[in-house]
C-alpha cells in the first residue's frame, strides 16, 4: 500500500507552542493527521497523510448511534540525544486489534500500521517537544462509518491518527492524587467490553467521575461489577499497591485493561528481583493494610501520567492516607526506570524503545 502525502506549505502550517511548560494534555492538535479507509472489497486501502481538519461523517454512520469504535494512545520522546523515539508501539497495535475482535472490526495490518505511524511522527517531527516530561501523544482510532440506524456490525471503516503535544495528565504532575472508591456505580464486568479500549466504557464512567470531582477527588478507584470489593482499576490506569513488601496488581480478568505501562511495570520489579503478585486484592484488604500500617505504596500506572502516586484512598466517608501522602519509594524508583529509558538515559535491556528518527 503506497502512503500518499498531502502536506500543508510552511506558511499555512500552526505555531508551535512557545511556553511547553505549559502544555496541559490533548487540547493542542499537529498540523496533520493520518486516514485509512475499509470497505469489504478493498479491505484497508488508501492509507494518507492529510492536513488536520474536521471528519466528514453520515450522520446514521453507526459508530454515533451504537459506539462500534476502538482507539489507542502511546507517545513519542525527544531523547537525551535530540532523536525521536517511541515506547512498545507495536504492544499499542497488538492491543488495538484484540479491541478490533472484541468490536467487531476487521483487524489492522499491524506492520503497516506501525510504519505509519512512525512516517506520521516523522512527518511531524517538530512537534516533539523537547522540555522534561512532555512528549507528543499520538492517538489512533478507529470508527464505523456505514450509514444504517440498526443494531449491526458496520461495512465501512475509517482509520485515524492525530497527534499533539502534551505535558503532564494530571494539575498535580507527578504528585500524590487523592482518589475515591466507587460502591455506586461499576466501569465493566467480566464478559463485557472492559478489556477493550472503546468508547462506551469510558462514556460509562463519567457520571462517576463528576461525581467525584466535586467531592474533591481526581480519581475513581473502581471495584468489581460483582461484590464491589475486588479492585479493579482507576480512571484510565491500572492499580498497584504495595503492602508489607509484596507488589500487587489485580489480574486480567476480561474487566479491565491489560494496559501496556502495567505490563513494563511488572516486567521491571521482576527484574529486578522484587515479589510481585497478579491476584486479586479487595478494598478490605487494603484498607486493613492502612490501618496495620503496612500499606507502603499505592500507585497507577498508564501512557499518560507513566505513575502517578496515590496519596490518600477515600472509602465510606474516610480518608486513609497512602506513604504518609508522599510519592513512595517503588513509585519514584518505576517513573525514574521508565522515563529513563523512554529518553535513552538508561539502558534498555528489554528492547521496549524504537528509534522513530
Ligand atoms: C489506556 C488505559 C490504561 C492504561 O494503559 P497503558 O497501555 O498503560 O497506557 C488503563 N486503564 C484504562 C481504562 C485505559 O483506558
Amino acid at each position: 500500500m503506497k502512503l500518499k502525502k498531502d502536506l500543508l506549505p510552511a506558511h499555512q502550517r500552526k505555531a508551535k507552542p512557545a511556553d511547553e511548560s505549559a502544555l496541559g494534555f490533548g487540547q493542542i492538535f499537529c498540523d496533520h493527521m493520518f486516514l485509512m479507509d475499509y470497505d469489504p472489497e478493498h479491505g484497508w486501502h488508501d492509507p494518507r497523510i492529510a492536513p488536520y481538519g474536521p471528519l466528514s461523517l453520515d450522520p446514521a454512520a453507526l459508530v454515533l448511534h451504537y459506539g462500534q469504535e476502538v482507539f489507542e494512545g502511546l507517545k513519542a520522546y525527544r531523547g537525551v540525544d535530540g532523536g525521536i523515539y517511541m515506547f512498545r508501539p507495536l504492544a499499542n497495535i497488538e492491543r488495538m486489534n484484540r479491541s478490533n475482535r472484541r468490536l467487531c472490526i476487521p483487524e489492522l495490518p499491524a506492520a503497516e500500521c506501525l510504519e505509519h505511524l512512525f512516517e506520521l511522527v516523522k512527518t511531524e517531527h517538530e512537534w516533539v517537544p523537547t522540555l522534561e516530561g512532555t512528549s507528543l501523544y499520538v492517538r489512533p482510532t478507529v470508527i464505523a462509518t456505514e450509514a444504517c440506524l440498526g443494531v449491526k456490525v458496520s461495512k465501512k471503516y475509517l482509520y485515524f491518527v492525530i497527534m499533539g503535544p502534551v505535558g503532564a495528565y494530571y494539575p498535580e504532575g507527578f504528585n500524590p492524587v487523592k482518589i475515591y472508591v466507587e460502591e455506586k456505580y461499576v466501569r465493566a464486568s467480566a464478559g463485557g467490553v472492559g478489556e477493550a479500549k472503546t468508547m462506551g466504557n469510558y462514556a460509562a464512567s463519567l457520571l462517576a467521575a463528576e461525581e467525584a470531582h466535586a467531592k474533591g477527588f481526581t480519581q475513581v478507584l473502581w471495584l468489581d461489577a460483582c461484590d464491589r470489593k475486588s479492585i479493579e482499576e482507576v480512571g484510565t490506569m491500572n492499580m498497584f499497591f504495595v503492602i508489607a513488601g509484596e507488589i500487587i496488581t489485580s489480574p486480567l480478568t476480561g474487566s479491565i485493561l491489560p494496559g501496556v505501562t502495567r505490563d513494563s511495570v511488572l516486567t521491571l520489579c521482576r527484574h529486578w528481583g522484587l515479589k510481585v503478585s497478579e491476584r486479586k486484592v479487595t478494598i478490605d484488604e487494603v484498607i486493613a493494610a492502612q490501618k496495620d500500617g503496612v500499606l507502603e505504596e499505592a500507585f497507577g500506572t498508564g501512557t499518560a501520567a507513566v505513575i502517578s502516586p496515590v496519596g490518600s484512598i477515600h472509602y465510606r466517608g474516610k480518608d486513609y492516607r497512602v506513604a504518609d501522602g508522599q510519592t513512595g519509594k517503588l513509585s519514584n524508583r518505576l517513573y525514574d526506570e521508565m522515563t529513563g529509558i523512554q529518553l535513552g538515559k538508561r539502558p534498555d535491556p528489554f528492547g521496549w524503545v524504537v528509534k522513530v528518527k
